[in-house]
């Protein structure tokens, strides 16, 4: 076959992607690629693939095509085709939460690429998903700060909306759900405005951020109580993503569904009188099973670490079936290890330590407490002004200039008493200027 006729593969796979038929498009790419001679078009053939097979949730066939670019990039000795390469072999690793693998290949991408270049932000993006993944939230705040930065240089509003979309995962995370919500729903805003201007080229991507800001503000949404908005939301982004099979955000939809019909009849709100309704528990199990088997398909561990510890919520709310609850909860707490995330085992534990209570086992569970405890020291998650752990219960934080993170009332007390020019951060002792963009961000 000539190269002409490689050419012409190449780009009907581009135009069967845009008109959203993605496994058509992976199909032309892939039977193109082997006859290519030219290695440009190898290369950008490899991004295409790359891209599909992430929007597929296939991300260890992302790996792949991303390590097949290096080996070009290096052949060609072209640093622009190197920053590009690492740049997705990173975002792959995170994926498949490799997190100190996506790290260092985000350097290299940064190390190739000029300094205010849009592969410099996304880089930056990369390593702030994958210290939230490791728990060192003042390198993610850092880098955060440093990505929002670029993307208002390089007026890159996908990347901007990326940013929100993190703050308000760390948030989420660290428990400040009212914050949390506020991120999701600028995100969201600026998703939904930038999706009005996008060109026919960009609609797209532009698409899939509305729908996955969307599940993520449901998710924040249902935290905060909002069930009926909460529902509007998942359903509008599940309609979304089935209609082009966006897998990843389909899986994460089902997970959010499931959390609602749990959270929807227990007590976790604060309601009083808590009657669990045993057939919204049996849908929520039903929603989890299936989040995790397509999640575990596609190898998302940090995702269906989640589901598994919904669907532990649940399994112990319906109060029968309490062996598979432990059970899925050692499968938790051995791929949280794995992944090296201290947050989500701490979590397992105090999932554990009630149990545990549950069946008056009062010295375990003390034992899954203090171990719980323990893990969020060694993540640096302990507020130095009352001493207690941040983000194990919901509780509003305050992050300052510096990166360092205190309970609101803490830090608004301890500030309150010095004057404006004497206020500095009880643990570094660097003056505290609200003057980071990500405090500006902020809202109070
Ligand atoms: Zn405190
Ligand atoms: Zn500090």
């Amino acid at each position: 076959m000539g190269q002409r006729m490689t050419r012409r593969q190449v780009a009907e796979g581009l135009e069967l992607y845009a008109q959203k038929n993605y496994d058509a498009a992976i199909k032309k790419w892939t039977t193109a690629l082997p006859k290519m001679k030219d290695n440009r078009l190898r290369f950008s053939t490899l991004g295409y693939l790359a891209l599909a097979s992430r929007d597929r949730g296939r991300n260890k066939d992302y790996l792949v095509h991303a390590v097949q670019q290096i080996d070009i990039a290096h052949e060609l000795d072209d640093n622009v085709l190197r920053a590009q390469a690492y740049l997705n072999l990173s975002r792959a690793n995170e994926m498949l939460a490799d997190y100190f693998k996506a790290v260092s290949y985000s350097r290299l991408a940064m190390q190739f690429s000029p300094a205010t270049d849009v592969v410099q932000g996304y880089a930056l993006l990369v390593m702030a998903d994958s210290y939230i993944g490791l728990c060192n939230f003042p390198k993610v705040l850092e880098y955060l700060d440093k990505a929002l930065s670029i993307s208002h240089e390089n007026e890159d509003h996908l990347m901007e909306v990326q940013v929100l979309n993190t703050m308000g995962k760390v948030f989420l995370v660290l428990k400040d759900f009212p914050k949390a919500l506020a991120f999701q729903q600028r995100a969201h805003e600026l998703a939904l405005s930038n999706a009005v201007y996008a060109g026919e080229q960009n609609a797209n991507s532009s698409a899939k951020f509305v729908r996955l800001t969307k599940l993520k503000l449901a998710t924040s949404l249902r935290i905060m109580g909002d069930f009926q908005g909460a529902t509007k939301c998942v359903e509008e982004a599940m309609r979304s993503a089935s209609s082009v099979g966006d897998r990843p955000v389909q899986a994460k939809c089902l997970v959010c569904v499931g959390d609602i019909q749990r959270s929807q009849n227990n007590n976790e709100v604060g309601r009083k009188s808590y009657s669990p309704d045993r057939a919204s528990l049996r849908v929520a199990c039903k929603k989890y099973e299936a989040a995790i088997q397509m999640l575990q398909d596609m190898n998302d561990r940090y995702s269906s670490t989640l589901a598994m510890l919904g669907l532990v919520k649940t399994l112990l709310a319906l109060d029968t079936q309490k062996q598979m609850a432990s059970e899925i909860l050692v499968t938790a707490l051995s791929t949280a290890t794995a992944m090296g995330n201290k947050l989500m085992q701490a979590r397992c534990h105090l999932l554990n330590e009630r149990m545990l209570a549950s069946e008056n086992q009062i010295n375990e569970a003390r034992q899954a407490f203090e171990i719980a405890h323990r893990l969020y020291r060694e993540v640096d998650l302990m507020c130095t002004i009352c001493k207690n752990p941040i983000g194990m219960y919901r509780d509003q934080i305050q992050i300052l200039t510096c990166t360092h993170i205190f309970h609101e009332r803490c830090i608004l007390n301890l500030l309150q008493k010095w004057t404006y020019e004497a206020q500095t951060c009880p643990k570094c002792n660097k003056s505290v200027l609200y003057s980071r963009s990500y405090i500006a961000l902020s809202v109070s």
